[in-house]
């Protein structure tokens, strides 16, 4: 039997108006979806990063049925399901299509395996432009075509201007692009208070179905299902957006940064996994933070910092990975060698900020940025971890998790792991940073003022180790400069004492 076009739906590819269903003959074409198994073990996915895609997938594969789409799935047990590219060479053999038809993969690894399968088989592909992000590859390229410097803020304003996204003529609606300034509260010591309750949808029939398979054929995999309930549905996920909206989006700005005690959610959207799955476009999304912004629902200083988060870097992440791969994923400027400490994949250690950020990720597949940056990624940078090591952990460990979106923010936001192409200084600071935002210190053995001693805190000690060994790269930096300078200030025995404190914590660790 042959059709004319095979259509691969990817498990991030869930979006309703899937450039690749464009034109499609139920009577000439066949849909194709897979869950390798592979891809929870290349990496060890969290349960319930592995569940959220699998029953988004089966939940899309049925909304495609009803809407009468022929649809081969093949499913986790399935015996040509081990690997992606078996799946798809299966399926190539039983329909001898004339070409493969799929849209811009989020994986070079796996944009590179659909290409070689499509060669062995002889079979042409079509590869079709993700329309779900509001900058193509090509516009991100000529964008960056001949800029020395590729800032995201001149990125965003860009986009804002392309978009016509909250401005006034050719101004930006407030008078200001960026309120970042107001957007650095901290909860102070009595804390936040009542929070909205995060939302969360029961499993239904499906996702219990994939659940069983999880538990199933990846035992070991690293996190939980109890208390799983991420939107996996389209319907689900406006629910989702919807109630974020109404509760959260109005505080989101001046909280985005603090951190709080057993409160993993605070006035974040958990809205990523929805729209990297392509259950949501982030039009829409954007366009309801605007709604609220102008019927007087939230302030702009939170609507303007949420646009940014999905106009901005959402988008500027996804060009800087498309413009940097294959050799992005290799890099390491900082020469950083070491072997993730063994508590990353338990939470079990003595230090509260990463037992806390680590031991919810494990729990629910969740934290939000400033953990993820500024508690699991600065320590990881500040200990020397080597970044493919660390990238491999955030894109195992969080329900997210994509390698467009993750790889940048992990190798160049979070560990300056690309030298500074993403942002030019390493986002280096002391235990006191997560003292200041968040109350994990009042319940830690450390004290983070202090950098040598027993009750040092190892962010603060290995903080000064990370200026020390890095000083000739960054003391004459243009950005970074000043917060190096800041050594000139250490004698030269307190010098030693760190570097040698530093060094006894590797030998513990390691
Ligand atoms: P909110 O705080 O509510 O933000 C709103 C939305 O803005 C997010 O849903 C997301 O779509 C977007 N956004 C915010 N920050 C970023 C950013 N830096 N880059 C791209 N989009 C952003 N995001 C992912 O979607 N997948 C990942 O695998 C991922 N890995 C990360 C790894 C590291 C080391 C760091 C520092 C950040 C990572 N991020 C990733 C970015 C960010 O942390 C998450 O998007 C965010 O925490 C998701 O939670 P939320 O939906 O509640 O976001
Ligand atoms: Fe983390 Fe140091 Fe604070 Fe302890 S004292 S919670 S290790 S920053």
């Amino acid at each position: 039997m042959t059709c004319r076009h095979l259509v691969l739906v990817l498990g991030d590819q869930l979006d309703p108006d899937n450039a690749a269903l464009d034109g499609f003959d139920s009577s000439r074409d066949r849909i194709a979806m897979i869950e390798s198994r592979e891809e929870s073990i290349r990496i060890r996915s969290h349960k319930a990063r592995t569940t959220l895609f699998l029953s988004a997938m089966r939940h899309y594969a049925q909304w495609l049925d009803q809407r009468g789409y022929p649809v081969d799935y093949l499913d986790i047990d399935h015996p040509h399901a081990e690997r992606f590219a078996d799946g798809l060479g299966h399926l190539i053999e039983r329909h001898h299509p004339e070409q493969v038809v799929v849209i811009e993969p989020g994986e070079y690894g796996v944009a590179s395996q659909i290409e070689q399968a499509c060669a062995d088989q002889g079979v042409a592909l079509e590869v079709r432009s993700d329309r779900h992000f509001l900058c193509s590859t090509e516009q991100f390229a000529a964008w960056r075509d001949g800029r020395r410097t590729l800032v995201m803020e001149h990125f965003y304003r860009w986009m804002r201007r392309e978009h016509d996204v909250l401005m006034k003529g050719d101004k930006p609606a407030g008078g200001q692009w960026n309120l970042d300034q107001q957007n650095r509260k901290t909860f102070g010591r009595k804390g936040p208070g009542m929070l909205p309750a995060p939302y969360g949808f029961e499993a239904d029939e499906i996702t219990r179905g994939v659940m069983d398979a999880v538990e199933r054929r990846f035992p070991d995999n690293p996190g939980q299902l109890d208390g799983f309930s991420w939107a996996v549905t389209r319907e689900q996920a406006l629910q989702a957006l919807d109630d974020f909206v109404q509760h959260r989006l109005a505080a989101f700005g001046p909280f985005q940064d603090a951190m709080w005690q057993d409160e993993p959610y605070l006035y974040h959207s958990m809205l990523a996994s929805a729209m990297n799955l392509k259950l949501l476009n982030p039009r829409e999304v954007i366009q309801a933070a605007v709604d609220a912004y102008e019927s007087g629902q939230a302030p702009l200083q939170s609507v303007e910092g949420f646009v940014r988060q999905i106009l901005g870097w959402r988008e500027y992440v996804r060009g800087i990975y498309w413009s940097e791969m294959p050799d992005y994923l290799s890099r390491n400027t900082l020469n950083a060698k070491r072997t993730l400490p063994a508590f990353y994949w338990t939470g079990d250690t003595d230090m509260n900020c990463l037992a806390t950020c680590i031991g919810q990720t494990l729990e629910t597949g969740y934290a939000h940025h400033i953990q993820r940056l500024m508690v699991t990624g600065l320590f990881a940078m500040l200990y020397g971890v080597r970044p493919q090591e660390i990238h491999e952990w955030y894109l195992a460990v969080y329900v997210d998790a994509v390698e467009w979106v993750e790889s940048p923010n992990t190798l160049g936001m979070s560990q300056h792991a690309d030298g500074g192409l993403l942002g030019s200084k390493p986002y280096a600071a002391s235990g006191r940073y997560i003292q200041r935002m968040s109350n994990y210190c009042a319940g830690c053995r450390y004290r983070p003022g202090e950098s040598t001693g027993d009750d040092a805190c190892p962010f603060t000690t290995l903080y000064w180790d990370f200026l020390i060994r890095h000083e000739k790269r960054f003391s004459q930096h243009p950005r970074a400069g000043m917060q190096w300078r800041m050594l000139n200030r250490l004698e030269p025995d307190e010098r030693k004492a760190i570097v040698q404190q530093a060094k006894s914590l590797r030998a513990c660790l390691g």
